[in-house]
């Protein structure tokens, strides 16, 4: 059962009359309820891999199935769509609206998605995260750690077949990253839900199941149940 197929996915920028090679032919399967940590020297392309697979860019060419939909025919108002109801997102930099609460934040994709934002479903989301008893706060009477806490409760709470996250520790000091590592592979574990993330941090990549390495544009390695020794 695969949550997201990429096949031979192929990506050039053009800058003036130069041509760079982000993605030179990737070809990858998560399956459902699997947590991929994607690495590589910066420049290597994780960035458009990550934006191509969960819909944010198109490829030129290749394929890109999520939940079984492939999403090359698409128009950019259905593929908005498949987005929302079908993908998370975490950032490095949280992304939270500053003058909303944490649940408000919660709540946005619901709302985005046009669906009704539950009362119940945005509580389940922040207990899930630990941060039940947080929900009225706003993000700046949150640390870090919890602000990435409520970033990863708003992207879960649409349910999305694919959790992306791009570089989701890169602005948290050691022990929130822990709890936020911590936390993704209870909802792997405990729920099945589906992980990919961007990383360059050797410990951070040791909580996936798998670590895959770009380099130019492609694929270079796999490594199975990481260890930050074995990543690093
Ligand atoms: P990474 O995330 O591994 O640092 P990226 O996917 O950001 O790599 O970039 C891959 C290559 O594509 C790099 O050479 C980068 O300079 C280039 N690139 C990425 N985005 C753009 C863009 N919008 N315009 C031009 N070149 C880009
Ligand atoms: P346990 O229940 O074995 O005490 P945790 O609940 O802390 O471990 O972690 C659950 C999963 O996360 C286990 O598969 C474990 O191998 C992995 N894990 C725990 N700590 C780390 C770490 N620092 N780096 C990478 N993976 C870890």
């Amino acid at each position: 059962d695969t949550a997201l197929r990429l096949r031979d996915l192929r990506k050039e920028y053009r800058m003036g009359k130069q041509t760079v090679t982000a993605l030179d032919g990737v070809t990858l399967d998560l399956p459902r309820g699997s947590f991929t940590a994607v690495m590589g020297p910066s420049g290597s392309g994780k960035s458009t891999l990550l934006h191509c697979a969960a819909g944010l860019d198109r490829p030129d060419s290749g394929t890109v199935e999520l939940a079984g939909t492939p999403l090359g025919g698409l128009s950019e108002r259905a593929l908005t769509k498949l987005r929302r109801g079908r993908a998370g997102f975490v950032f490095q930099a949280f992304n939270l609206l500053p003058s909303l609460t944490a649940a408000q934040n919660v709540s946005l994709p619901l709302r985005l998605a046009r669906r009704r934002p539950a009362l119940a479903q945005v509580a389940r989301a922040l207990a899930a995260v630990g941060l039940a008893e947080r929900a009225r706060h706003r993000p700046a009477e949150l640390s870090g750690g919890q602000q990435q806490r409520v970033a990863v409760a708003r992207a879960l709470v649409t349910s999305p077949d694919v959790l992306f996250a791009d570089e989701p520790t890169g602005a948290l000091d050691t022990k929130s990253s822990h709890q936020v590592m911590g936390l993704l592979r209870q909802l792997v574990d405990e729920h099945g839900q589906t992980v990919v993330m961007v990383t360059h941090d050797p410990v951070v990549a040791a909580w996936a199941d798998r670590v895959v390495f770009l380099r130019d544009g492609r694929l270079a390695g796999q490594l199975d149940r990481p260890t930050p020794e074995t990543v690093a």
